[in-house]
């Protein structure tokens, strides 16, 4: 009689912890709507597994039963025909209750991944729908655990947690039956003996977790101190103030700790199993002693057949009796991850495609920005009152030291934020009037740190046209500066890129980039320059590849290097959310203001580095050098 209570697994809680208690969710009438809900479609399968648990759970019963007739009237009463039957009735019976709990299990795995694939469906659509300040103030690892296992969590309470509640109970109630069709005296006993059991079990139970606990925390500390020391910075620290006996003497106390505590973990585990197995005696010698006295002394009508099966049926009971006992926590987990997972659906995306959306039909890629304001946590502003107008096909470029709002400033414009004041229009339209996905297609931007998928060069750039020919890709890689680099490659545009393939060098991610712009071809065309320094010949590159974009098209350019300042038609000066200056470059020089304070510090610097540049050189990221130290 092996009998291994539910729920204690190593790392496994049958209680709740305080902060579980403290942020236990209320179960209101809604929530449970809403999770049957998402069972509501599989409502079917849901009725056959219910009436595949109810069979199983009344044939699993019923051997122990049959027990009792197999000592009484095939043993006892010495019948062999009878009592081979009753041995093959019985083996059927369990075979045939296996056979159905197969079909249950069968169901239940269906069922349980047919409601996460919808869930995980959903939360996706629901996710994409999120704005930009939803993915920049949540921890990317949070929004994954809630992908991956928060909804796993859903599967393991479908396929666990509610159908055990329904096989547990059935089971109970049917042994319970059976018990007290025996003598009703002793399956009073068995109801009072099997709760007991359960009480050492979780007092045992909880000693253990928080030893587990401790020396959890134990061997973190103990990481944490190996880390520190072993690092070779670490090292260098620890012997050049010779430190290594404390360090050691550090590492010794922590060595010793952990080894008491793993020590008296797996004792604590030991002492567990000794109650448990004690306990779990205890019940059936009960009923041998009380059945014994009542048919020897009171001469019941008790049969040996009828106490082995009160005893076969008892020890039935632990089970189910320990894990509805522990439902209330099971229960209670389920719905924190249910109401943590419906929080997250009621999120409502800040940027919706407006209603009655304008889609234009031609586009000039012209913006204006009217007396814009805009902050990511009221009240602190980080815009103040930008106004200016870029014309159809004209270019302009703002520069500024870091953290002056410039990003944000063109982050406003494909809506990845709406402004908190004024206007931002595009082609004279609010762009909170227009329609997002065209919106969004009329731009195109080529930021700082390219982003680009784990695929083909090839799969990256028909990420832009979908229908894109060889050809197009070809000219655009070509224009793009790019198409040697990828003729080199053995694959070509097949070679793969990103984490799993081909390492890029910064300047060759954004002339992919570049070539992908092209594809797509934009009305408006944003290039956010890479402050971190290129070599010469990368920048050239770049530089070739987006002269002739930024002349055929209405551009917006962050600019951190003079050449690409000097290509634009108007240069804004942006400082602490302000536009502080703006104008032509000579004129813009010759003011003696923050324009003149960024060209000479800088300027003057780069030119002395770089002693054949000459202005037009290529001046390496004179802003990001301006804010030195930020
Ligand atoms: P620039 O592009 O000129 O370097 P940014 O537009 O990136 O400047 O940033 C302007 C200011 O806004 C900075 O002070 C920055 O810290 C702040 N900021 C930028 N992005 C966010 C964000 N997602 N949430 C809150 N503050 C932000």
């Amino acid at each position: 009689m092996t009998m291994r209570p539910a729920g204690m697994g190593r790392g496994m809680r049958n209680f709740l912890t305080e902060e579980e208690k403290a942020h236990a969710p209320k179960v209101t009438k809604e929530l449970l709507e809403r999770v049957f809900s998402w069972l509501k479609p599989y409502y079917k399968q849901l009725l056959l597994t219910l009436l595949c648990i109810i069979v199983s759970s009344i044939l699993s019963i019923l051997p122990s039963v049959l027990t009792g007739e197999i000592i009484d009237k095939g043993l006892i009463g010495r019948n062999l025909p009878l009592l081979v039957r009753l041995i093959l009735l019985s083996l059927a019976v369990t075979f045939g209750s296996n056979l159905i709990g197969v079909a249950e299990s069968y169901l239940n795995a269906w069922i349980a991944q047919h409601i996460t694939f919808d869930m995980r469906n959903k939360m996706f659509r629901h996710l994409e729908s999120m704005s930009q300040r939803f993915f920049t103030s949540n921890n990317q690892g949070d929004i994954i655990t809630r992908m991956t296992s928060d909804i796993d969590g859903v599967r393991m309470i479908i396929t666990n947690t509610f159908s055990s509640i329904l096989s547990n109970g059935i089971t109970l109630v049917v042994a319970l039956v059976a018990m007290f069709q025996r003598n009703w005296l002793l399956a009073i006993l068995g109801v009072i003996i099997v709760p007991l059991f359960t009480l050492p079990t979780r007092a045992a139970g909880k000693t253990r977790w928080s030893l587990t606990q401790e020396a959890q925390e134990c061997n973190d500390a103990f990481n944490g101190i190996l880390n520190e020391t072993l690092s070779v910075s670490g090292q260098t620290l620890v012997k050049l103030f010779g430190k290594e006996e404390e360090e050691y003497q550090k590492y010794e106390a922590a060595n010793r700790r952990m080894v008491e505590l793993n020590i008296r973990e797996s004792m604590a585990g030991r002492w567990f199993r000794v109650v448990i197995t004690t306990f779990a005696s205890i019940g059936p010698m009960l009923l041998y002693l009380v059945g014994g006295i009542l048919m020897m002394k009171y001469n019941s009508d008790l049969t040996v057949g009828d106490i082995t099966v009160l005893v076969t049926l008892l020890s039935r009971m632990y089970g189910p009796v320990n894990t509805l006992l522990n439902i209330q926590v099971e229960w209670i987990r389920s719905m924190a991850l249910f109401t943590r997972i419906f929080d997250y659906f009621d999120m409502k995306p800040e940027i919706e495609n407006p209603k009655d959306a304008i889609i234009p039909d031609t586009s000039t890629g012209a913006v204006c920005f009217d007396h814009v304001r805009f902050s990511y946590d009221p009240p602190h502003e980080i815009l103040k009152d930008i106004s200016f107008e870029l014309k159809a096909g004209h270019s302009v470029a703002i520069v500024g030291p870091s953290g002056s709002g410039k990003s944000t400033t063109v982050n406003l414009i494909p809506r990845l934020y709406d402004v908190t004041g004024g206007a931002v229009t595009f082609d004279g339209v609010d762009v909170r009037k227009l329609d997002l996905a065209w919106l969004r297609s009329q731009i195109g931007v080529v930021t700082q740190d390219t982003y680009l998928f784990n695929g083909t060069i090839r799969d990256n750039l028909l990420y832009a046209r979908p229908d894109a020919t060889e050809d197009d890709l070809i000219e655009a890689c070509r224009k793009a500066n790019i198409y040697d680099f990828v003729e080199k490659q053995e694959l070509g545009f097949d070679t793969v890129v990103g984490n799993r393939g081909l390492k890029l060098s910064g300047g060759e991610k954004q002339r992919i980039s570049i070539a992908r712009i092209l594809l797509k071809d934009p009305t408006l065309f944003i290039f956010d320059e890479a402050t971190s320094a290129l070599d010469s010949i990368s920048e050239q590159k770049i530089q070739d590849a987006i002269e002739p974009l930024i002349a055929s098209r209405t551009s917006i350019l962050i600019a951190h290097r003079l050449s690409t300042i000097l290509a634009a038609d108007e240069i804004l000066v942006l400082k602490d959310g302000e536009i502080v200056e703006r104008g032509q470059h000579a004129d813009l020089v010759r003011k003696g203001g923050v324009y003149t304070e960024l060209y000479n510090t800088q300027f003057g610097k780069a030119a002395e580095m770089n002693p054949e540049g000459s202005e037009e050189g290529r001046v390496a990221g004179w802003n990001a050098s301006y804010t030195e130290g930020e």
